[in-house]
């Protein structure tokens, strides 16, 4: 069960180096998640000053 960024993202960038296999990237208005990509390790969750990334 991949992680998906909510609209709560305020496009810091916080969460991008912190994804050890580089699932996140810079989206239209928020950071994305490839959730093909994503092991749910939950280093974004943890990383996030506004709780955006969630456990889909
Ligand atoms: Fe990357 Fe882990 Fe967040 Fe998935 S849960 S996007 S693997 S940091
Ligand atoms: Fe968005 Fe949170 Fe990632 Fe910052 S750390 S880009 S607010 S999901």
């Amino acid at each position: 069960m991949a992680y998906q960024i909510t609209d709560k993202c305020v496009s810091c960038g916080a969460c991008e180096g912190e994804c050890p296999v580089s699932a996140i990237s810079a989206g239209d208005g928020k950071y994305v998640i490839d959730p093909d990509t994503c092991i749910s390790c939950g280093a974004c969750a943890a990383t996030c000053p506004v709780g955006a990334p969630e456990e889909a």
